[in-house]
């Protein structure tokens, strides 16, 4: 299995220096390799192959000063990462490739560079964690979290965000598989995932949505003062660097919440059970915020999936279809507008808040499509929670998990 890991760079001024003239170069090279390639499909009619502007390498360095300043192997994945380009675009145009569609790259766009199976390493100087790089400098790194004993780095990417931070990601290999799902899954958990709670799980927790507000007040505001400002001038060009600073807050504190939440569940079951959202988008009306909610619902589960895996616990995305409208107690269907927040059936009598009603349907599905003896004595009947631990995001975002000894307990009903 692969992980990444991604860390931020402490560099100096002249670390900085180099960093920014290695990627310029890069960027460069990127810029010539496509020059290239479509001078030889002119004189070809057809395209080069990867190895052909890879073996070019040598003798541009006869004449390209600065360029051999730069490792080999980081200029090699330069060209690596031209014909990635031009893969995904044949993806899109399936009648040929449409080579002329690849844009030259200015240097707001051209970011990154990697240094693949060898050039780097982990080190220590002076007491502190360095990022080694061939060619390059020993820049001090913050490893706020430890990457495995076992995990084999393969690649280190080093990026400058908009913001002039720089980040390494390390692609890292794990040589032990990942543990089986268990087949007699203990511990199973449905989520209901929505906009007023985030996630209301079959346990009886609801998470309560990530409150940006004051994050995204302030972004407007920068903005605001950004749109004052002489476009080129010195003032502008410090306050585009506090725009994007906001938005990378923005954006930090989201993954942070979903990485926690999705640790938290993957950890703590044997099962968990969401909706499928791809069924789900097509069933209901597109409404702007709507799409918003459903895009971080997407991320949410796909950093669940990915870490069920890792963890050997089931992940099942069940079909969405009525899991509002059906009674988790008798499998009666009642319509239900949206602002009706409780769950009363009239065939059975059965009350549970909305959205628990929705994740038990949601769990006993996710049962169902695994096959598990889960059946005999349905969750339903025997252990509905009859009311709601209620937990702020605070909570998660702090200790990482909505189940610690400090739940506010309270009911769900408004
Ligand atoms: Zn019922």
């Amino acid at each position: 299995m692969y992980y990444a890991y991604k860390y931020r760079l402490k560099p100096s001024d002249a670390h900085r220096e180099e960093l920014d003239r290695h990627r310029d170069i890069c960027r460069q090279l990127y810029n010539h390799t496509l020059y290239r390639l479509n001078e030889y499909q002119d004189e070809h009619g057809e395209l080069p192959s990867m190895t052909t502007l890879r073996s070019e390498l040598p003798d541009l360095k006869n004449w390209w000063d600065g360029l051999s300043d730069v490792y080999s192997k980081v200029l090699q994945t330069v060209v690596e990462r031209l014909f990635d380009n031009l893969k995904g675009l044949s993806k899109l145009k399936e009648n040929g490739y449409g080579v002329g569609q690849l844009k030259w790259k200015p240097p707001r766009e051209f970011r990154s560079f990697t240094y693949n199976q060898s050039g780097f390493k982990l080190d220590k100087k002076g007491g502190q964690t360095v990022l080694s790089l061939s060619k390059l400098a020993d820049i001090p790194i913050r490893l706020h979290r430890a990457i495995p004993d076992d995990a084999n780095l393969k690649q280190v990417t080093v990026k400058k965000e908009p913001t002039g931070e720089w980040f390494a990601t390390f692609g890292a290999q794990m040589d032990r598989e990942p543990p089986e799902p268990t087949e007699n899954p203990e511990k199973c958990v449905g989520i209901d995932v929505g906009i007023l709670k985030y996630a209301h799980d079959t346990d009886g927790t609801a998470v309560e949505s990530l409150d940006l507000s004051d994050e995204r007040e302030r972004l407007e505001r920068e903005q605001r003062k950004l749109s004052r400002k002489q476009h080129g001038s010195n003032n502008y060009e410090k306050q585009r660097r506090r725009v994007a600073e906001c938005h990378a807050d923005l954006r930090r504190k989201r993954r942070d919440f979903l990485h926690k939440l999705s640790n938290y569940y993957a950890r703590e079951y044997d099962l968990v059970a969401v909706e499928d959202l791809n069924v789900k988008g097509m069933m209901e009306s597109p409404s702007n915020s709507r799409n918003t909610a459903s895009a971080a619902w997407r991320t949410f589960f796909s950093l669940l999936e990915y870490k069920c895996e890792r963890e050997g616990t089931h992940f099942v995305a069940v079909n969405p279809r009525g899991t509002t409208k059906e009674c988790a107690s008798c499998g009666v269907s009642t319509e239900k507008p949206l602002w009706v927040r409780e769950h009363s059936c009239p065939a059975c009598g059965f009350e549970a808040d909305r959205d628990a009603n929705a994740a038990w349907n949601i769990l006993s599905r996710g049962l169902q499509d695994v096959g598990v003896g889960y059946s005999e004595s349905t969750p339903v009947e025997t252990a509905l929670p009859t009311d709601t631990d209620s937990v702020s995001v605070k909570r998660v975002v702090e200790t990482g998990s909505p189940t610690l000894k400090e739940r506010t307990a309270s009911a769900v009903s408004e």
